[in-house]
């Protein structure tokens, strides 16, 4: 089943002799449970068309559609409420809220929307996730990868259509790094999870299902 649908995607900045096609007709389909990789050089659009796919920006022309939806043509606080609930965004620096504890953290996508998460949910997402015993901490008392495995439960906690992430081990170590896709291939296997990441790193986009390559706003290959 197809989960994401893009068509004809295409992302100018600038105008006149400045004009920069960061991404520049892109067609892509996504099936339910994939997991893709994007790679590709710096500046080659991979951070753009991320961007476009989550609702974060909006596209100069062409279509993208999230289970069926047509993200674009949805005014911004509708797209709000959809990105909440059906687009889960991971990135290299966390992001996390400083005075907020792991699991308020985790609550944040539930919260905004006036519901509190399940508790019987957040419990398994603590626990698969390793963070159960780290719940009432701060995120200053977490080593990077447990910031990035909340920062990953918090994208996840909503049951998304699709997990984005835009170089999730780029900030840690060898062996956080392991445990980072550990964590997202488990999500993945074992709950269907769609996910579309960007790497530069090529061993990393080895574990993806797709692998495509990205080279001046274009897809260049798909393997
Ligand atoms: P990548 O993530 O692959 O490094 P980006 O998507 O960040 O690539 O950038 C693609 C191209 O778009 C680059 O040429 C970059 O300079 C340009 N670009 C990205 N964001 C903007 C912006 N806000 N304004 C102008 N140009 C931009
Ligand atoms: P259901 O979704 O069938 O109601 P549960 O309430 O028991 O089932 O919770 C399973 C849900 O928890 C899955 O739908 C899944 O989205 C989520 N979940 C739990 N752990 C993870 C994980 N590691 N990765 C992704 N999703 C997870």
């Amino acid at each position: 089943m197809e989960i994401l649908k893009v068509e004809n995607l295409v992302k100018t900045y600038g105008e006149g002799d400045n004009i920069v096609n960061a991404v520049d007709n892109i067609s892509l389909s996504v099936n339910k449970g994939e997991f893709v990789a994007i790679v590709g050089a710096s500046g080659s659009g991979k951070s753009t068309l991320l961007h476009l796919l989550g609702g974060v920006d909006r596209p100069t022309s062409g279509k993208i559609y999230i289970d069926g939806n047509e993200i674009n043509n949805m005014n911004n606080d509708k797209l709000a409420i959809f990105r909440r609930r059906q687009i889960g965004i991971v990135y290299q620096f966390y992001n996390l809220i400083p005075i907020l504890t792991v699991e308020e953290n985790i609550s944040l996508p539930c919260d905004l929307d006036g519901n509190r998460p399940d508790k019987e949910r957040m419990d398994l997402i603590l626990k698969s996730f390793g963070l159960f015993e780290r719940r009432n901490h701060l995120p200053n008392e977490l080593s990077g990868g447990q910031q990035q495995r909340t920062s990953i439960a918090r994208a996840l906690i909503n049951n998304p259509a699709i997990l984005l992430a835009d170089e999730p081990t780029g900030n840690l170590d060898s062996k956080s790094t392991e445990e980072i896709m550990s964590i997202l291939k488990m999500s993945n296997r074992d709950f269907n999870q769609t996910i579309i990441m960007i790497t530069h790193n090529l061993e990393i986009a080895k574990e993806a299902d797709r692998i495509i390559t990205i080279q001046d706003g274009k897809i260049l290959r798909e393997a």
